[in-house]
Order: structure tokens, then C-alpha cells, then sequence
């Protein structure tokens, strides 16, 4: 049996090249012919289309940019799927279309299994991805192994749709604490402290955070982050901002007030307005020091 790998994206190509030289059969499709051509080059069997790539699968795994690219391609391909396929989407998606997919796979009697990554293209590359997974135990079972291949830690969350509320929810801590990292930069530089000695202080006391230690805004104290090379490379403020905007749809539908999470999500959809959606999201940090009071 084969795996079929849908959406051979920037994250969906090189996951689908980890499961090839984890030694499985994936058959890909992508309707992009140069995210197609680079995973042909990797070994993956690219055919012409989703259907073709189900023949003969019994994992159908998805990497797609949304949850209606996800629910609108279940819908074309449930139907063809041997009895019994598992379905793994690692796309990143509403809450709700993730219990809609997974029903929608359940309902054809097929296993379902949300899981959504983090780590990037980097982790996806050199297959250290975090997956939050969310579907009965018996699908997680059924999906492991092929996790394996492509990451390296997994947390079962819950049922259909937990893994992408513990993304989003983790998502929008990180985007909250960047915003909150970056302003206290901006005022530190106002009272006259140096970056590295608000990073001294900060990274050992009670402000310490992954925002901070780990891709702090400000080039300098940690030469790694993606201030250092002008924001180039790590987590698009585009993808942070629509992580935000996943966790304000589900706010929203679960009545949850989220006062900051909603505040951030303006921030970055007028960062992103101003400067684009490529640099890595710390970058909001160089409109906030431009800015005065609000
Ligand atoms: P991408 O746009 O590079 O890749 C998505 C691919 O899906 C595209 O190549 C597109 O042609 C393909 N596609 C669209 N419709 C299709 C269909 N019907 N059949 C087959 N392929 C189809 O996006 P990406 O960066 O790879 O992200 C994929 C998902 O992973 C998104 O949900 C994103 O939010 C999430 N994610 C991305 C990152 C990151 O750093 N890029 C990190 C974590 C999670």
C-alpha cells in the first residue's frame, strides 16, 4: 500500500521527502508544476491528479493551505478511498472544519486524524516537527508511524479537532507575547536601556519567554533569532496573522473572550498590511518602536 500525499508545498514537499527516505511508497499530487517537479525530484511518484494519487493508499496524508481546500478536497476524494484509509491532515485550519473533515472521513467509515505542526519549513525538512493531534486513539495508533517519519514530537490532545485547538491556542500566546516582547524593547530603548541589558535581565526573570530567549525581536542578544539577518527566514507574520484570525473564528464560536488575542490579531493584520506578509512575524517590533502612543 501506498501513501498518498496531497499538497507538496513548502512544508508539504519536504514532509513527503522525509516519508520517502523513511523508505514508504508516497504517491503526491500538487496542481503547482514547480511544487510537483521538486517533489518528484525527491522521490516522490507525482501523478495528475488527488484521485490517481489514492489508488491503491491506505494513508492519505493533506498540507493545505485552508480548511476549505481541505473539506472541498475530502469531499472529491472520500468516495474513492479503500474501505478503512486513514486520513491525516497536518494543514492548519479551523477548529470546526477539522471536526467537519473528520466526520465527513468517519461517516465513509475511514480513521481521521487532525494534526497540525509546528517547526516551519526547517523542521519539516529535517523532520523535526511537533504534531497536536486530535482523533480517536485507534486512528492515532494507525497514523504514528507515519508521524515518525516526519517530526519528532506528538501530543495525542484529544478528539477530532484538538490538535488544532492547541496550535491556535499556542499560536496565539506566541503572538500575544511577541507583541508584548517588542513593546517592552521599544519603551526600554525610550528609558535609556541598552537591548542586552533588558535581555539580561528579562530572559532570567519572570518576563523569560520563547519570544524572548529564543527569536528575540531585537538583533544582538540571541545571534540565531531572525532579527539578526533582517527577519528574513522563520515564522511569517503572514502565517501568525492567520493563526490569529483561526483562534478568533473559534473565540468567537465558543463565546471565549480573548481580549489580547483579538488585539494582536489587529496589530499583525496592520503590520502585514504595511509590510507585507513574508518577514518573520518579530519583525512587528520595527513598526512598534516607530510608532508613539497609541
Ligand atoms: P504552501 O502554499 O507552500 O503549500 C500548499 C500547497 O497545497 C500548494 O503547493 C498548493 O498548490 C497545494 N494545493 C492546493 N490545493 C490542492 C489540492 N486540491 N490538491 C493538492 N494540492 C493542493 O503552504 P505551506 O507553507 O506548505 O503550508 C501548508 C499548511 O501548513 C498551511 O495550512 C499552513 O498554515 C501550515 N503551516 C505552515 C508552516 C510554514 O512555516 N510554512 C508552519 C506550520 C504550519
Amino acid at each position: 500500500m501506498t501513501v498518498a500525499f496531497l499538497g507538496l508545498g513548502n512544508m508539504g514537499g519536504p514532509m513527503a521527502a522525509n516519508l520517502v527516505t523513511s523508505g514508504e511508497q508516497v504517491a503526491g499530487y500538487d496542481p503547482v508544476p514547480a511544487a510537483a517537479d521538486a517533489a518528484r525530484a525527491s522521490g516522490v511518484s507525482v501523478v495528475d491528479s488527488a484521485a490517481a494519487a489514492l489508488a491503491g493508499a491506505s494513508v492519505v496524508i493533506t498540507m493545505l493551505p485552508s480548511g476549505k481546500h481541505v473539506l472541498d478536497l475530502y469531499r472529491e476524494i472520500i468516495p474513492t478511498a479503500e474501505p478503512g484509509t486513514l486520513f491525516l491532515d497536518c494543514s492548519t485550519i479551523e477548529v470546526a472544519d477539522a471536526r467537519a473533515a473528520a466526520e465527513l472521513a468517519r461517516e465513509a467509515g475511514h480513521l481521521a486524524v487532525d494534526a497540525p505542526v509546528s517547526g516551519g519549513v526547517v523542521g519539516a525538512t529535517a523532520a523535526t516537527l511537533t504534531f497536536m493531534i486530535g482523533g480517536p486513539s485507534e486512528a492515532f495508533i494507525t497514523a504514528e508511524p507515519y508521524l515518525r517519519s516526519m517530526g519528532a514530537k506528538f501530543v495525542h490532545c484529544g478528539d477530532s479537532g484538538a490538535g488544532q485547538a492547541a496550535k491556535i491556542c499556542n499560536n496565539m500566546i506566541l503572538g500575544v507575547s511577541m507583541i508584548a516582547v517588542s513593546e517592552a524593547f521599544a519603551l526600554g530603548q525610550k528609558l535609556g536601556l541598552t537591548d542586552q541589558a533588558l535581555f539580561d535581565v528579562a530572559s532570567t526573570a519572570s518576563g523569560q519567554c520563547w519570544a524572548l530567549t529564543t527569536n528575540c525581536p531585537v538583533p544582538g542578544p540571541v545571534p540565531t533569532s531572525p532579527a539578526n539577518r533582517g527577519y528574513a527566514g522563520g515564522f511569517a507574520a503572514g502565517l501568525m496573522l492567520k493563526d490569529l484570525r483561526l483562534a478568533q473564528a473559534a473565540a468567537s464560536s465558543a463565546g471565549v473572550a480573548t481580549a489580547l488575542g483579538r488585539h494582536a490579531t489587529d496589530l499583525y493584520t496592520e503590520f502585514v498590511a504595511d509590510d507585507g506578509p513574508g518577514r518573520d512575524f518579530s519583525a512587528i517590533i520595527t513598526t512598534l518602536r516607530e510608532n508613539g502612543p497609541a
